[in-house]
């Protein structure tokens, strides 16, 4: 059996995919995400409304490796008046005029000894930074920098109405059975405040992938994990770990709405297979896409790809975290990413899917001389022409690779070609009889 992921439906719906991802997306952009919390759980409750979540909640204090499952942090209010009783900054205003996991306070404080809890971004004078502080415990305010500077000196009283008690950290999961145990993972961190690409893009695109898979037959099983980063993969790796040999192929997805080409990053070995597969999707279809290297900064493909666990994930996003300067500000809103964005990652995940469920060893049948395809009706046939279309072509590298040893990925890579372009003629030989699959 043929899987085939790129139907002409799953074409026709990417600009509808995009704008339901952009509507979804704008949808959460509210909700106070952090590491653990309510935000957390609403955020999962509603990505539950797309798919069915299994949700685990590990418990504060629990052993994850070398991490400590934090307290759970949940926050009422936090805002900044001056001796008049005037509001300067209101977590109302903004879910990031807080820092992240700040402990409760309320003091009055000299605007000298106020700075020293505030940051600003004055390269962008009107946007609020994001920062978070999980690990160490104290407090602050983010604001634009244009507040700040407009302060008189004076007396200001600071309030932070913020707990953190034992409770528990939150993980999501949906689960798509595939014709074999074998798994791809698809990772997206959840734990972001008010911030549209980085990472309600990467949420948005994974539980639409998840539903477009749902009611179709895959030969992979595909897992799809909702965490927050860094010690909500390190929980989930830590609780998963005698599983994770059925990871085949994975994926990171993060900061795919916003403007960019997409970038590639490969696994710690940088030669897995969803390394060769997604690579040569993204450059043989998608302009301008971008390898990277392996590095052991980033996002989760951290965790997925240390040593001691060094799974075969890669990581899909747009221009980089950090390499756009709205990165982690008020200015990554909704605004900022597009459903055109959205759509177009939708369909690139969807073509490494369908790259990684189609790839299979063929023999040519009709190996002495090439058959006569025209007589088939698989060749045009009027001869003469100076271009060879891009499906003649395909034709012929698959007929004259497919030796039993070399995969339609072998041959995509070396013929230059589309992977989906590969296959379809792979296909179509076979129904003509002249191709015959190898059993794996
Ligand atoms: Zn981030």
């Amino acid at each position: 059996m043929q899987t085939t992921l790129l139907d002409g439906e799953t074409i026709a719906a990417k600009a509808e995919q995009g704008e339901a991802m952009h509507a979804l997306l704008r949808d959460l952009f509210p909700f106070a995400r952090s590491i653990t919390g309510a935000g957390l759980r609403a955020t999962i409750r509603r990505l539950g409304e797309v798919v069915p979540l299994d949700v685990t909640e590990v418990p504060s204090g629990k052993q994850v490796f070398d991490w400590t499952v934090p307290d759970e942090w949940s926050i009422d209010e936090a805002f900044i008046e001056n001796d008049r009783g005037q509001r300067i900054v209101d977590l109302r205003d903004s879910n990031l005029h807080v820092v992240g996991y700040s402990v409760p306070v309320d003091v009055t404080l000299t605007l000298a000894e106020l700075r020293s809890h505030l940051h600003t971004l004055p390269e962008h004078p009107d946007w609020i930074p994001y920062r978070t502080s999980y690990y160490t415990r104290s407090w602050g305010f983010c604001l634009a920098d244009r507040v700040l500077e407009a302060l008189p000196e004076g007396r200001y009283r600071a309030v932070i109405g913020s707990r953190l008690v034992p409770g528990s950290l939150t993980l999501a999961e949906h689960f798509h059975r595939g014709a074999t145990d074998d798994e791809v993972l698809i990772f997206a961190h959840d734990c972001h405040p008010s911030l549209a690409n980085d990472n309600l893009s990467g949420l948005a695109v994974a539980v639409h992938l998840a539903a477009w898979l749902r009611h179709r037959a895959t030969r992979y099983s595909y897992r799809f994990v909702f965490a927050p980063a860094t010690i909500g993969s390190i929980a989930w790796l830590s609780i998963n770990e005698a599983r994770l040999a059925r990871i085949s192929h994975g994926l990171v997805l993060s900061v795919l709405g916003g403007e960019g080409p997409f970038h590639y990053k490969v696994s710690r070995a940088g030669n897995r297979s969803i390394d060769r597969i997604a690579w040569h999707v993204l450059r043989t279809e998608f302009a301008d896409a971008r390898r990277l290297d392996f590095l052991p900064w980033g996002y989760d493909e951290r965790q997925f790809c240390s040593p001691g666990i060094d799974l075969p994930m890669g990581r899909l996003t747009r221009t980089p975290n950090g390499e756009f300067p709205e990165y982690h500000t008020s200015a990554d809103s909704p605004s900022f990413v597009t459903a055109q964005a959205l759509g177009e990652a939708w369909l690139a995940c969807l073509k490494i899917a369908d790259a990684i469920e189609g790839d299979a060893t063929y023999v040519n049948l009709s190996p002495r001389g090439e058959p006569q395809l025209g007589r088939r009706g698989l060749y045009r046939s009027t001869g003469g022409y100076q271009d060879v279309p891009e499906r003649q072509l395909a034709l012929l590298w698959v007929l004259n690779q497919s030796d039993g040893n070399a995969s339609l990925l072998d041959i995509a890579e070396r013929a230059g070609l589309p992977f989906t372009v590969i296959a379809r003629a792979a296909s179509d030989l076979e129904g003509a009889g002249l191709l015959a699959r190898v059993p794996a």
